[in-house]
């Protein structure tokens, strides 16, 4: 038996363990920083597993480290278990169900993210035990991936400093390495004050906030022709003042998503909103806070590391699925509108310009795909995540595992609802036998961590990673 096939048998002697946290994580959702219980479904596993482990990190009771072995090189696995709010839905389901209404719900599969990832830091584990191989495997507890971005607030603290190398994954509906990027992120509050009146009575004595408001999201929108075109602000009310319209509101509150490719990009636009923000403030007489929610890095994938994790997925990335879980899947996949479907022959034909016109129906006719995307590093980038500011710390590689149905996307109810099926269950064992094999090669080829430091060191070009966050702004 070879190393890699001796750790993926690992992780199935042991698969009970990681499915069973994975159900519990499911049926207990829980959003951003606040995932006690999320949590605590790690801690039994790691500490039987022989890990030390470290909870609380970076002002997050939520966030934990835990570590195995001694030395280097230091490998990093990420893992994820926040939920989403307003996504509750009945397990299994195939229309939307809710089984609470309005409540929590995992639409972005992070009880399967966080629990393939201590199937792989267990695998690597048990065979660095057995067979007492040196270097050291670290299991990272992150919470609000979804808006609060826990990773960014640990990389600004350090967290992530001592790594050679970090590690991710994620729940999807293809199967491909993460060779793109992702757009840096600023979130932002703006908190109007102004003075209440009589709207019809008295309203020269009253100063509107929710004018403010309004005429901050017009400078915004003259603002949106001299940015860059890739950026993206986006933003809700979250206070319009009240509900009376014969008053003259008091306070009203904007959260705004600012995002470009790169951080300074963003940056800039975040200080040219401010400057329309206090504009605002000054035409309508009342005043604003600026309150800093968070921020996150743009991504930028280690070429070294996410080559030699693309084979290790071409090699131990399939889920071996049963024609019962094609069948099972198959209620997701009815749910696509035609234009959906159609979709899905234009993306395989794109990922597979060579297959032939059969292959492609066949490809886009599967309710789970099976197909492994080329590798193609490109600089497209479209959404955000908080590895971004782990990847500037720290060589980092990560993949999407087709371990939910095919045209489904993140955050649906029908990612809640595959959410604690054998098909979902096969996809956190597949993606544990991916990071646990790409661990593998980490310990023990010095050659492929010294080159991924080298390209680290070349992109950021002799700059430190500086967090966007700023140092008094905490998790909250
Ligand atoms: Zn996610």
């Amino acid at each position: 038996m070879t190393p890699k096939e001796e750790i993926t048998q690992i992780i199935e002697e042991k698969k009970q363990e990681f499915i069973d946290a994975a159900d519990q994580i499911w049926a207990t959702p829980e959003t951003r920083f606040a995932t006690d219980r999320s949590v605590a479904n790690f801690y039994p596993i790691l500490e039987r597993e022989g890990f030390q482990v470290e909870k609380g990190l970076a002002h997050m009771k939520n966030a934990f480290v835990a570590t195995y072995g001694s030395g280097k090189p230091v490998i990093g696995i990420l893992a994820e278990y926040d939920a989403l709010g307003n996504l509750s839905q009945k397990a299994d389901c195939g229309q939307h169900d809710p089984l609470v209404k309005g409540g929590n719900g995992h639409g972005c599969g992070h009880n399967l993210l966080g629990t393939g990832s201590l199937a792989g830091a267990v695998g690597i584990k048990e065979y660095m035990k057995r067979h007492e191989l040196k270097g050291t495997i670290q299991l990272f507890g992150c919470p609000a991936e979804e808006s609060g971005y826990g990773k960014a607030f640990m990389a600004r603290d350090g967290v992530f400093s001592d790594l050679d190398v970090a590690l991710s994954w994620h729940p999807m509906d293809i199967n491909s390495a993460w060779a793109q990027s992702s757009l840096a992120v600023f979130q932002v509050y703006y908190h109007f004050k102004g003075t209440a009146a009589h709207a019809a009575a008295a309203p020269e004595q009253g100063r509107s906030a929710l004018d403010a408001a309004e005429l901050m999201n017009i400078g915004v929108q003259f603002l949106r022709e001299h940015m860059i075109d890739a950026a993206r602000v986006h933003y809700a009310f979250i206070d319009a003042g009240g509900e009376s319209a014969n008053v003259v509101q008091p306070s009203a509150t904007l959260y705004y998503f600012i995002r470009a490719p790169k951080v300074e990009q963003a940056q800039e636009i975040y200080e040219r909103v401010n400057k329309i923000a206090k504009g605002a403030a000054l035409m309508t007489e009342t005043q604003v806070e600026i309150d800093f929610d968070s921020a996150c890095a743009n991504y930028v994938p280690n070429r070294a590391v996410t080559t030699d994790l693309y084979e290790n997925l071409k090699e131990y990335g399939s889920l071996g699925l049963t024609k019962a879980d094609e069948e099972y899947a198959q209620r997701y996949y009815d749910t696509l509108t035609a234009e959906t479907k159609e979709s899905l022959k234009s993306r395989a034909q794109l990922l597979h310009p060579d297959a032939s016109e059969t292959e492609i129906e066949k490809m886009a006719a599967l309710p789970v795909a099976t197909d492994l995307a080329p590798l193609h590093f490109t600089n497209t980038a479209s959404g955000s995540t908080d590895v971004g500011d782990v990847s500037w710390v720290v060589p980092t590689a990560q993949f999407m595992l087709a371990c939910e149905p095919q045209g489904t996307p993140a955050h649906s109810w029908q990612w809640a609802a595959n959410g604690k099926s054998a098909v979902a269950h096969k996809g956190v064992l597949a993606a544990g036998k991916v990071l646990a094999t790409t661990a593998f090669d980490l310990l023990t080829k010095p050659e492929l961590v010294a080159k991924a430091k080298e390209e680290h060191a070349k992109m950021l070009g002799g700059k430190k990673y500086i967090s966007a966050i700023p140092e008094n702004v905490l998790p909250r």
